[in-house]
């Protein structure tokens, strides 16, 4: 199932909730298509003088309970499929937290890492010229995403500007400051995911202030997840952290702040003083309380699944756990915070950003924590609640998160005579 297109997977998840749910054939075969995509051809003049045509596209899944939102994805290998699964995907993750919009997703077909700082924006200029028509406040927010950055957001913003003769600065999230963008939105997903893992271990009976705790992967997510697990939870053992360079343990512990500094200034985790090494498959199997995936798809694995010791996995990362994996995770009770859920904050942050740039009046950081604590709090004991709704089923989190999103837009679409 794993190597099988993305978008099959995504329809595949939709098709076992719509059966447990009991959906009528209308509104599930409505939820198996997006309502609409839109492909561009992009031609953009590159350093060299020459012309060179980029693909794009921008898919809005299901707007039924709100303007659709996703990130912008710059990758050499993107795919139309990816788009659509990862638009379903949003569909579903801001339904779990009851955010008013949809889901959605964009894409274009190129080598960030190969173009000049002049390219790129020339090329997200161009994107925009030509997905503008369907994108606004009021219809489609995009974000960044793979390889898009707070600058790609501005230069877009700017064009959009630049098309309809007046700014509006919630057309897009992500963006700088002094653009219109919220504070809290940094560590908005590591944050959210934290708060989850503070309701599973209340869940649980988990005393979560003297969790220990693995990291796997290093970046935004990742990091931020070291220091805020022990802020938020008011303690806790970080025992390992790892990213594409290799890993670090340390049974005595690591300190979040010094091993995130060794990061920033050296590039990687690896070689931090006092640890030994440790690879990225066996940092999956420690025996901790709590297992951040935040770095890869797929590293959760029918082959690897019966070896993990943790007691709850939170997935910052989008699909670090495959299918197998997780009926292997359930059967021998390790608690899995699901994707869409567990690193839902920063679309939360994101509609947070919608919300400000709107009425043009911002929150203080500590006004977005407090929002962010309460949609993420709820969220995580929905989808629980429904897990025990559904008991007699033997479902873990993840279907549970796809019946509450489910519900919740089917329930959307009824209201409006979609079905
Ligand atoms: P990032 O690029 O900042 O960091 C990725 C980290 O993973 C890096 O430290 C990298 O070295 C590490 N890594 C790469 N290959 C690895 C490997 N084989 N083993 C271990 N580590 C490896 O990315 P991020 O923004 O932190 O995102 C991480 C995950 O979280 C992704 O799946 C992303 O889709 C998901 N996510 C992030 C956000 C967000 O707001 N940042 C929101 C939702 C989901």
């Amino acid at each position: 199932m794993s190597e099988m297109n993305p978008f099959k997977i995504a329809q595949a998840q939709l098709d076992e909730a719509a059966s447990i749910l009991g959906l009528d054939e209308g509104t599930h075969q409505t939820l198996r298509r997006p309502m609409r995509e839109l492909w561009v051809n992009l031609p953009v003049r590159m350093d060299d003088g020459n012309v060179k045509s980029f693909q794009g596209f921008r898919v809005q899944y299901n707007d039924a309970r709100g303007p659709t939102k996703g990130g912008i994805r710059f990758h050499p290998d993107e795919t139309v499929d990816t788009v659509r699964a990862l638009a379903a995907w949003m569909t579903w993750k801001t339904a779990v937290v009851d955010i008013p919009l949809g889901g959605g997703k964009g894409g274009i077909i190129c080598d960030p890492k190969s173009m000049s700082q002049g390219e790129l924006e020339r090329l997200s200029r161009q994107y925009i010229r030509q997905v503008g028509r369907i994108v606004g406040l009021e219809k489609d927010c995009p974000a960044p995403d793979v390889y898009t950055t707070p600058q790609i957001m501005a230069w877009m913003m700017d064009e959009y500007y630049w098309q309809k003769g007046h700014n509006e600065f919630g057309m897009i999230t992500g963006k700088p400051i002094p653009l219109g963008g919220s504070q809290g939105r940094g560590d908005a997903t590591a944050r959210g995911g934290v708060y989850t893992v503070r309701e599973a271990c209340a869940r649980l009976g988990i005393d979560a202030s003297s969790t220990s705790y693995a990291i796997q992967g290093f970046g935004n997510a990742g990091q931020f997840a070291a220091t805020l697990h022990r802020e938020i939870l008011g303690g806790g053992k970080l025992v390992a952290v790892s990213d594409s360079r290799g890993g670090v343990y340390s049974a005595d512990g690591l300190d979040p702040d010094a091993i995130v500094k060794h990061k920033l200034d050296s590039g990687s985790v690896a070689g931090f003083p006092g640890t030994t090494e440790i690879s990225n498959e066996k940092l999956l199997e420690l025996d901790v309380d709590v297992l951040y995936p935040a770095a890869l798809e797929n590293v959760i694995t029918g082959d690897n699944a019966s070896a993990i010791q943790a007691k709850i996995s939170c997935e910052l990362a989008n699909g670090p756990t495959t299918p197998e994996a997780d009926r292997i995770l359930h059967d021998k009770g390790v608690f899995v915070i699901p994707d869409f859920l567990a690193n839902a904050g920063g679309v939360t942050v994101s509609y947070f950003e919608m919300v400000q740039d709107s009425y043009n009046y911002f929150w203080d950081a500590e006004t977005v924590y407090e929002r962010l604590n309460q949609k993420m709090t709820k969220a995580f004991n929905d989808v629980f609640e429904m897990r025990e709704r559904y008991e007699s089923k033997n479902i873990h989190m993840r279907t549970a998160a796809y019946l509450v999103s489910v519900q919740r837009v089917a329930e959307a679409m009824k209201l409006r005579g979609w079905t």
